[in-house]
């Protein structure tokens, strides 16, 4: 199964996690009472049939793509950015995979070795086009037939076990899940949660669940996140989110599997998990090396942007199980939207644990003021 939401490298500018500011009105009428039913399969359903026409060798005139686009889900995808090359290479990608007469040059396509550029992004779009296309299907009989209310129910209750019981009674779900087909990812975008209904498919119904209440968590801790307003905060923000969100839906690494990534995707994954202490503690020195005045703030900013590879993930789960593990679940829930507590509470589990980068009083006065 997949378990995996993740950037790739490349694409920090595309996962943005953008956070939303709603005025939060306590309802005051506890969990039965907020009880999501917020979602929308239109957009698969309707790029489905799409896939199907190219599958009779049919033409799909540019109106009919512009339609399916419109839908909500895919205006949620496309608000991102780059909207006009998604949409294109979506197309493209379509026409290669699903077109009868196109399939020993798809089959070569399919074969071309994956790297972590925008080559290697358009081939597992092809890929995840290509999965997909062997149970179609099956994906319309789920869109049509799984119970997603209840998907969104279990999945609230899940992410609010994982917040402190202020959450858990007086917020509700803020947005809408909207499935579409895509590249294999789930995204928090500034409208909803959009899922690839291939991804849904290879979770099952239990990974799905935990895949939305991990993007449920990033909701309910934008409400309340202080901002932050450097390239610094920024970093540290995207380790925390991360981290803590993963306790949700990841398992434990190394792990063998991260459904139609390569393999070389997940030995990087697994690389950057484990060497989460030199990682760190590269990131503090380029901290030092700024105090002591041998790096320029635009130096440094251009440094830190985009530091941790793959969103924060494996480097955020690590010091988020970290702290797990040394000093329990309570403190890291108390603190879930205030990553500056979160650094320091990993201090307090590396010393306990030893042998584990610990910050210094230094990194983490500098912190404290420059977030
Ligand atoms: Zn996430």
């Amino acid at each position: 199964m997949k378990r995996f939401i993740l950037a790739y490298p490349y694409q920090s500018s595309i996962i943005r996690w953008m956070i939303v500011c709603f005025l939060v009105v306590d309802t005051g009428l506890g969990q039965s009472a907020s009880s999501p039913e917020k979602y929308d399969t239109d957009a698969a359903v309707e790029a489905i049939q799409l896939f199907q026409v190219i599958a009779e060798g049919r033409a799909v005139a540019d109106a009919e793509w512009e339609r399916v686009f419109r839908e909500k889900g895919y205006r949620s995808y496309l608000s991102y950015s780059d909207s006009l090359y998604k949409k294109q290479l979506l197309k493209r990608m379509a026409a290669l995979v699903f077109d009868p007469r196109r399939s020993s040059e798809r089959d070569s396509v399919l074969a071309l070795p994956i790297q972590l550029d925008r080559q290697g992004f358009e081939l597992m779009l092809a890929q995840n086009l290509f999965a997909l296309s062997k149970r179609l299907d099956e994906a319309e009989q789920f869109l049509v037939n799984t119970d997603f209310a209840n998907v969104l129910r279990q999945a609230d209750a899940i992410a609010r076990r994982n917040l402190p019981s202020t959450i858990e009674a007086g917020y509700d779900v803020l947005k809408d899940v909207q499935f579409i087909v895509s590249d294999a990812d789930g995204k928090v975008t500034n409208h909803a949660i959009v899922v690839d209904v291939n991804t849904a498919l290879e979770f099952g119904p239990e990974g799905l669940v935990n895949l939305i209440a991990h993007e449920f968590h990033h909701d309910y801790r934008g409400l309340t996140l202080r901002q932050p307003t450097s390239a610094f905060g920024h970093e540290l923000n995207r380790l925390h989110q991360e981290g803590v969100a993963d306790l949700i839906d990841k398992d434990v690494p190394p792990v063998t599997r991260m459904g139609l990534f390569p393999e070389s995707v997940v030995a990087l994954y697994n690389d950057l998990y484990m060497s989460t202490p030199e990682i760190l503690k590269t990131f503090a020195d380029r901290i030092d090396e700024h105090i002591a005045g041998d790096l320029t703030q635009e130096a440094l900013n251009k440094k830190l942007r985009g530091y941790f590879k793959f969103g924060g993930h494996p480097n955020g789960y690590y010091m988020a199980l970290l702290i797990k593990d040394e000093l329990g679940m309570p403190p890291l829930l108390d603190t879930y939207n205030d990553p500056l507590a979160f650094v320091q509470l990993y201090n307090q589990a590396a010393k306990q644990r030893g042998r584990e980068h610990v910050f210094s009083d230094t990194f983490i006065a500098y912190a404290l003021s420059n977030y």
